[in-house]
């Protein structure tokens, strides 16, 4: 192959640039970042030799400063890359990453930049942030295509080129920067190495001058030993895999510098979990629930890794999503296994019966540990529920099996909690009045909407809580929760509700029964002149001060849901619904007037759709004719204002 030069694609550039001409205030993890990237290429290259025998080496990586000709090479024996992966890996980025990575990094300081290069995985770009110029030789392990030589000053292009590299493994080699030289001396690296990758399991070596007595000459009798510089291999890292460290002996600090390592959340962990399973299977599991939902989980490319999973301290995946059910995937760690066999592929991963007991253990422990932080930490689990509430209730309607202690974990805001405050269903069901039996709730898209909703009225003047529900994902979860403890879950807005007790309705009942007597023809009417939307009209005993809201049977979808559905295109079996009418309302008493003086009144029918238009607007929902409904508004004002000149005379 000839030398060939490329550009690199437009998106690629523009990261490079920021990274170039950025003021990261700590360029320090730039070393980090390489080293990461030759341990991830080592954990490669060992996996394969499991089964490729001709693969194993002594692992290792090596950093080499130079001061003479003013570079760091960074030096792996891991897999290696060919040509195409060259191109693929370091020559482009993932599209999507690269545009949230560039959009992020505009909105935010730039202090925060290098979680934010962790979290894109732009990692090998940050050694720009030092280096006029990077070399990369690689060959890849196992393959007989040649070695590959890659070179770029960041600006543009890159060259690519045939190397006569024979070793597997690769090397990048940094040409620094005029005023990035103190990353020449051997004590900032080994500093850095200590700091940032200390727990790498494969020995990071650099030699460096040591001072050593120098050997005494026959016949030299003094008693000051001399010290000479010699010249000595050294291994930076303690290579101890933490998670098989006793945990007494671990520091918050360590435990901080690796969750940095394997997550892409940032910050530190809002949770450490060190626990060994021992029994049906042993293994040691490290676990972490970070505070922050890294930007990137929405992303298809950069997704989140799962776990990673090791048998006896030797890496297999960080691929497994077996080890974890879908909804605990903001959870990162560790696991190492002592029973798995080593020779394990992908496939012999799925349904394994000691994988299946090591999920159940973690997600055991993992429910058990916010249920501990839930009741001892409020504060630290609501800010937890803000940021991964939505997972939890991913499981309440996925996991069966631990339904009910996920339910538990559930924060809601409610209608006397001020905005922002969190109560759990066990909170709301202590504080319900004694002769409030169930639990209700009302679903919707804020709480500035429903707050205000006509449904809420007679809860109000009852004193009984409601819980909000304003996230997309509630209705899903309500709709398996038929149950809290004793108590039954109830929407607001479905079915026949009546708060009164036993006392009350037996002294409003001859009261109703008269006036359903005396307006049952008007409300036949009006249903009527619905009949398209709606398949009952009523009397509610929701409603204190609005004249009317529509009501859905007991196992309807929410009209949010509905409204969510529409909108992402999914055909919807039309609902009809009830219109429940304030029999109270001075509205609906006018409307009986006219009703008995002309039967045959064309205000009537338009009443009655202002009546249903009125409802869908109170609850947030579109109606079907809103020229209609303003010109009939309208016309009402002017009526009214006609008639209030009337009256005054003029
Ligand atoms: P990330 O490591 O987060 O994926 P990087 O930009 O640091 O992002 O690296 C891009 C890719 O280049 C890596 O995923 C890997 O495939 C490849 N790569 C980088 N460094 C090495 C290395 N030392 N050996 C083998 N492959 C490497």
């Amino acid at each position: 192959m000839t030398k060939e030069t490329r550009k690199f694609e437009a998106q690629t550039q523009k990261v490079l640039d920021l990274m170039i001409h950025s003021l990261y205030s700590n360029k320090d993890i730039f070393l980090r970042e390489l080293i990461a990237n030759a341990a991830d290429a080592i954990d490669k290259a060992r996996f394969h030799s499991l089964s490729h025998k001709d693969m194993a080496q002594d692992w290792i990586i090596r950093i080499e400063p130079d001061k003479k000709r003013k570079t760091i090479k960074i030096m792996d024996n891991g897999i290696g890359m060919t040509h195409d992966e060259v191109v693929k890996n370091i020559g482009t980025i993932a599209q999507s990453g690269t545009k949230g990575f560039i959009e992020e990094l505009s909105k935010k300081d730039q202090k925060n930049a290098p979680e934010l290069i962790g979290q894109f995985g732009v990692g090998f770009y940050s050694a720009f942030m030092v280096s006029d110029n990077i070399e990369i030789e690689t060959k890849k392990g196992g393959s007989s295509e040649p070695a590959v030589k890659w070179v770029s000053r960041g600006e543009g292009e890159y060259t690519i080129d045939d190397s006569t590299r024979t070793e597997q493994g690769t090397t990048v080699t940094l040409y620094l920067k005029k005023d990035e030289e103190k990353y020449l001396e051997t004590w900032k690296l080994k500093e850095i190495v200590k700091k940032y990758s200390d727990f790498i399991e494969y020995p990071i070596k650099m030699k460096d001058m040591v001072k050593e007595p120098k050997k005494k000459e026959e016949g030299d009798k003094s008693e000051k030993p001399e010290y000479i510089d010699v010249e000595k291999d050294e291994i930076l890292n303690s290579q101890k895999a933490i998670w098989l460290r006793n945990q007494k002996e671990i520091t918050e600090e360590e435990y901080k510098q690796f969750f940095n390592h394997l997550s892409r959340s940032g910050g530190d962990p809002l949770k450490t979990i060190h626990y060994s399973a021992e029994g049906t299977s042993e293994f040691k599991a490290l676990l972490f629930i970070p505070s922050k939902n890294p930007v990137t989980v929405f992303m298809p490319d950069t997704r989140k890794k799962n776990l990673h999973l090791y048998i006896r301290r030797i890496f297999i995946t960080d691929e497994c999503p077996d080890l974890l059910p879908e909804y605990l995937r903001f959870v990162d760690g560790v696991v190492d296994s002592n029973d798995l066999p080593l020779n394990v592929s992908r496939e012999t991963l799925q349904d394994n019966p000691t994988l299946d007991k090591i999920e159940k253990n973690l997600i055991k422990k993992i429910i058990a540990t916010l249920t501990q932080i839930k009741e001892s930490e409020k504060e630290k689990y609501t800010s937890f529920f803000k940021e991964f509430g939505r997972y939890i209730k991913e499981g309440v309607h996925s996991d069966y099996e631990n339904k009910d202690k996920l339910q538990d974990l559930l924060l809601f805001e409610s209608m006397k909690n001020e905005p922002g405050k969190l109560i759990s269903l066990k909170e709301y069901s202590d504080a319900m009045p004694k002769e409030q039996k169930d639990i209700y709730y009302i679903v919707g898209e804020s709480r500035r909407i429903i707050e205000n909703s006509p449904h809420l009225e007679m809860f109000k003047a009852k004193g009984f809580d409601v819980i909000f529900m304003t996230e997309p994902i509630d209705e899903f979860v309500v709709m398996n929760m038929f149950k809290y403890g004793e108590k039954g879950m109830r929407a607001v807005g479905k079915g026949e509700i009546d708060l009164d007790t036993e006392e009350e309705k037996k002294q409003n009942k001859e009261k109703e029964e008269q006036a359903k007597k005396e307006y049952s023809s008007l409300l036949e009417f009006i249903q009527k002149k619905l009949d398209e939307n709606v398949n009952e009209v009523r009397f509610s005993k929701r409603l204190i001060d609005s004249a009317c809201c529509l009501v859905g049977g007991a196992y309807d979808q929410s009209p949010y849901m509905e409204r969510i559905m529409k909108s992402m295109n999914q055909a919807m079996p039309k609902n009809k619904r009830v219109l429940e009418l304030n029999q109270n309302h001075p509205l609906v008493s006018a409307m009986k007037k006219l009703y008995e003086v002309n039967s045959n009144d064309p205000k009537l029918g338009e009443f009655a759709e202002l009546l249903y238009d009125q409802a869908l607007l109170a609850e947030g929902s579109p109606i079907s004719n809103p020229m209609q409904f303003a010109k009939r508004v309208a016309n009402l004002m002017v009526l009214d204002a006609n008639n209030a000149i009337g009256s005054s005379g003029k």
